[in-house]
């Protein structure tokens, strides 16, 4: 059952043909028990993992399963989803960062350090599966989640997302590769730390950071040619400079700037949906300013004006709100990456407490993505239902603890009108007799799919309007029964079907765009794509 694909240096086949038969060959006579089989063995490792009682144990136990046996853990990812994600990603991913320097046992990934400047080529050759990368996602720990500077203990969070490529998207395990770049790091408990596993130096200057980044860009580049490069969890100016620096010479996306972009613009394609109000009169107010705000602004630019509206009309429905209170030209400390939607004509006096803000723009869609627990306060979510008869509410602050309101709070204060979905999980809730779902905006429903979809076409680039298809093929996958729920996001169970469904919308607007690289693909119409794409997911 191996096939060696041609380009592979006899090296390389050797080495994965080692990985693959680790993992696939039976065991000789004696050596299995007389009684296994690989279903016995799923529920085993399932007791196993249950019988762990913290979060952090739990993540540690699947990494190990991870590593004895690639087929195992995936089989027991995708039969068991909504109790695995939750360990290997949010929010026990974060734990896991912050505690790496105690719990790490073996590499996972590449880690890049400073002192590799000059050899970053000879360090990217040295992963084992060196033609086989097609997917990196890439950390330099600067802003791990809403958790900070990490430094190289951000290295988990480039592993999970690269788990969940595999789950949720059929991307084959050996081609993901986790890369860690240790630039030092301002945290002072880890330099403090005798355990922490990077360099014991505070962060550069941008000078010497440019350089190292452009270093890393050039190599990657040489070294795995048919890689696509996501950067996740940098901090806020560098995520924004980096991705415009660097976008056009590989394949590369951000996700927290991008994936979230498109995953809360299909959320809010899917409520408006349910709200008697024509797009172009919806005022969104996005509370919080950083990567994932900007974001999702630019993406909601991108879709107004793509569907047909003026920059400025477009530009005009949008709001934002920083640590310093409502954003506006002539205001103070204004930073480069928000000053394109700061307000132009605002001339009162400054303005900081957001029911004050809420009573004066009248928002129809509030979007949290701030880091501050409880922000939408009662006062602030009954202000909103004077606005609107559903008053969009999406508090998108990661983990739970730091959501900006609750979905209980969202629905009592708002007389069970709201339209909610959040960044982190929340149980259903019956209301006047009605149960009502949450949605949950997770960047999973968005990167697996555009990933996919851009290795199987070859793109040369992502472009906006690949993400834009993703977000429109996110919305565009709720089932009927999801609708008549009112379910602003699907069933995260159907995660595989959506990713090849997302697949094939990106594939089609990188043909569109002129940066896909395969002729086959463009001869297909999209029910032969849709079975190719699914054809190509590797199945544990
Ligand atoms: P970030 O870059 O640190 O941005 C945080 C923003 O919140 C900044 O603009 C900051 O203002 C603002 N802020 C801080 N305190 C505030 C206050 N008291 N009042 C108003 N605004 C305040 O972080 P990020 O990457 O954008 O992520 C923000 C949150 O979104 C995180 O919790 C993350 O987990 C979550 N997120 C969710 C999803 C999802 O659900 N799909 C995706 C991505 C991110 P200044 O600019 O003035 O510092
Ligand atoms: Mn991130």
């Amino acid at each position: 059952s191996i096939v060696l694909t041609p380009y592979w240096s006899p090296d390389e086949g050797i080495q994965k043909l080692k990985i693959e038969a680790r993992a696939k060959t039976p065991a000789a006579p004696g050596l299995a028990p007389p009684v296994f089989s690989t279903k016995a063995q799923l529920d085993r490792t399932l007791l196993q993992l249950r019988s762990r009682t913290s979060p952090i144990e739990k993540y540690t136990f699947l990494a190990q399963v991870k590593q004895a046996d690639v087929e195992a853990f995936y089989k027991l990812c995708l039969e068991y989803m909504p109790e695995i994600i939750p360990i290997i990603y949010t929010p026990t991913v974060g734990d896991a960062c912050l505690q790496y320097s105690k719990i790490y046992r073996n590499p996972e990934g590449l880690f890049i350090s400073l002192k590799d400047k000059g050899r970053i080529g000879n360090i990217l050759r040295n992963w084992p599966l060196a033609n086989e990368a097609r997917i990196s996602v890439v950390t330099d720990g600067s802003r791990i989640l809403g958790l900070g500077d990490l430094g190289a203990n951000g290295m988990p969070i480039a592993v999970g997302k690269l788990s969940l490529y595999v789950a949720c998207a059929g991307i084959r395990p050996s081609s993901t590769l986790p890369i860690t770049l240790d630039l030092g790091t301002d945290n002072s408990s880890n330099l403090s730390d005798p355990l922490y596993l990077g360099l014991r130096q505070r962060r550069p200057l941008d000078v010497e950071y440019d350089a190292f980044m452009d270093e890393f860009i050039t190599e990657m580049g040489r070294v795995h040619p048919k890689v696509l490069v996501q950067f996740e969890d940098f901090s806020t100016d560098h995520a924004f400079s980096y991705l415009e620096r660097f976008r056009n010479r590989l394949p590369l996306f951000n996700d927290d700037i991008q994936g979230t972009g498109a995953v809360v613009l299909a959320g809010l394609l899917s409520a408006a949906r349910l709200v008697p109000i024509p797009r172009n009169e919806h005022r969104i107010l996005l509370f919080g300013a950083g990567s994932a705000s900007v974001g999702v602004a630019k993406q909601l630019m991108s879709f107004f004006t793509i569907t047909g509206m003026s920059e400025e009309a477009a530009r005009s429905q949008i709001w934002l709100v920083d640590s310093k209170g409502l954003v506006y030209v002539g205001r103070e400390a204004v930073a480069d990456y928000k000053m394109y939607f700061a307000r132009r004509h605002y001339t009162g006096l400054p303005m900081k407490d957001l029911t004050e803000i809420v009573k004066y723009v009248k928002p129809t869609v509030l979007l949290g993505l701030s880091t501050i627990a409880g922000a939408f306060t009662p006062e602030v979510i009954r202000q909103m239902s004077q606005n609107t008869p559903r008053p969009i509410i999406f508090p998108l602050s990661n983990p739970v603890q730091l959501s900006e309101c609750t979905f209980t709070e969202a629905l009592i204060h708002s007389n069970g009108t709201a339209i909610f979905a959040s960044g982190s999980p929340f149980g259903s809730e019956v209301i006047g007799g009605v149960r009502r779902e949450p949605g949950q905006g997770n960047n999973m429903y968005i990167f697996p799919g555009l990933g996919l979809g851009a290795i199987l076409c070859r793109a040369k680039g992502v472009t906006d309007s690949m993400v834009q298809a993703a977000a429109l093929g996110l919305a565009g996958s709720l089932s009927w029964d999801e609708r008549a729920l009112e379910l602003v996001y699907p069933r995260i169970e159907r995660i595989r079907e959506i990713s090849a469904h997302i697949a094939v919308k990106v594939i089609r607007a990188a043909q569109q765009a002129g940066v896909d690289n395969s002729t086959d693909l463009k001869r297909m119409n999209d029910t032969v794509l849709l079975e190719f794409v699914k054809g190509k997911m590797w199945n544990p």
